[in-house]
């Protein structure tokens, strides 16, 4: 998947806060080079870095009204959160890590279960052609052997699917459906919030570095994002338009502080992609269309289970920042607008959320990985086809012996 950013500074040259000890080394050292959203912001950090604390304060409250006045020319005041994510229609769900770990483990507990069962027919047939190949005879028994083999192969054996239709095409597809994936997101945008999205705000196809799907520059003015695979390219924007709308709310912190300021500045960073995530989240919970939407895709359990598990974390905090929407969601039963909402109401990390993260981090490691568990599947389907192939030249080995006995015999 493509990676979800807004610039993210470096850390600067300020102690990390004390939660940043655990983080992986490249934590605090995202590439400061091309993800500046602009060469003032640049001169500001270097500035900052150069005259030290006593500098800071003066710095950080002239940045901060500039970017401000920047903000509120475009989105409007910052006293009320105009944009916030509204309530879903009820019943519209999504599914947490937890959950979808969960199901994982039934699936693969009955997956084993069912591949066992399987392992053990095909030992029962094993032992059936054993005793053939001693007696060589009793070639009626061989044909049900032979019959008992192909159906055990049938199943290990995934009937061809349908011809799958290229990202290309399905790109297209979505483009007719919806129109251009700038005006749905844009329509997405004002069903979610009740709000269109400012006139002033623009979308600019950017050729940007392939590990960065999009960001957001200029203060949420300009939207920036490669266009590519359609559904990819909803997520991204919608996800650089809920770093926006962030940025109005009262509590946010990190887009007014100039970076690697402030001991808070990384919780806030992790708060604002937790937000702009729930925020996609939220919004996409208005798709329609179940093929766009399963394309789109809930959040990225994949990149949790990277962080969880003590991956690398080289997303500029989007592995670590969806841990906590997740964990959010998950507070909040599953409503992703409710999610938003609460993820925001504070400057600081909601206690729960972050016991929620450390529960999932310890579902993992005491079981195993949903890739391991794939893994293992997988490991265990290849051997038991193996093993069912090699039953089939048994049989078929067996029958040519006793057919030429057979013949021999009939002399
Ligand atoms: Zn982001």
């Amino acid at each position: 998947m493509s990676t979800l950013s807004r610039p993210i500074p470096s850390a600067g040259p300020f102690p990390a806060p004390a939660e940043q000890r655990d983080a992986p080394a490249s934590e605090a050292s995202a590439p400061l080079e091309a993800s500046l959203p602009s060469r003032g912001i640049r001169r500001t950090a270097a500035i900052a870095a150069l005259v030290g604390v006593a500098g800071i304060f003066g710095v950080d409250s002239s940045y901060r009204s500039s970017r401000s006045q920047e903000y509120e020319a475009t989105w409007g005041s910052l006293s009320m959160p105009a944009f916030t994510p509204q309530d879903l229609t009820p019943g519209v769900m999504s599914k947490t890590f937890a959950q979808s770990l969960l199901e994982q483990r039934e699936r693969y507990a009955a997956r084993m279960d069912f591949l066992s069962g399987l392992s053990q027919e095909t030992d029962r047939l094993s032992e059936k052609i054993s005793a053939l190949e001693k007696n060589r005879s009793g070639i009626h028994e061989i044909s049900a052997i032979q019959q008992e083999t192909d159906r055990i192969r049938t199943i290990l054996r995934p009937a061809s699917s349908a011809p799958l239709i290229s990202s290309a095409e399905l790109s297209a597809q979505f483009e007719a459906t919806h129109g251009d994936v700038v005006s749905y997101a844009k329509e997405l945008f004002h069903r979610v919030t009740g709000k269109q999205v400012p006139s002033s705000v623009v979308f600019t196809d950017s050729q940007l570095r392939t590990d960065r799907g999009g960001e957001i520059e200029n203060f949420s003015q300009n939207v920036r994002y490669t266009k590519g695979e359609y559904a990819a390219n909803l997520r991204t924007i919608l996800h650089e338009l809920g770093h926006a709308v962030y940025l109005g709310s009262e509590t946010n912190e990190s887009g007014w502080v100039p970076f690697g300021l402030g001991a808070s500045t990384r919780n806030s960073m992790l708060l604002e992609e937790c937000a702009a995530e729930l925020f996609y989240l939220a919004a996409a919970s208005y798709i329609e269309d179940p093929l766009l939407r399963k394309e789109t895709g809930p959040l990225d359990s994949e990149r949790i289970q990277d962080w969880l598990t003590g991956a690398p974390d080289t997303s500029h905090h989007h592995n670590e920042g969806f841990s906590l929407s997740d964990a959010y969601l998950e507070l909040a039963g599953g409503n992703a607008s409710a999610a938003y909402r609460m993820a925001t109401a504070s400057t600081s990390i909601d206690p729960r959320a972050l016991a929620i993260v450390e529960r999932n981090r310890e579902m993992l490691r005491t079981g195993l990985s949903p890739t391991e568990m794939s893994e293992r599947m997988l490991a265990a389907h290849s051997q038991l086809l193996k093993t069912v192939d090699a039953l089939a030249e048994r049989t078929s080995a067996l029958t040519r012996t006793q057919a030429l006995s057979k013949a021999d015999g009939d002399k």
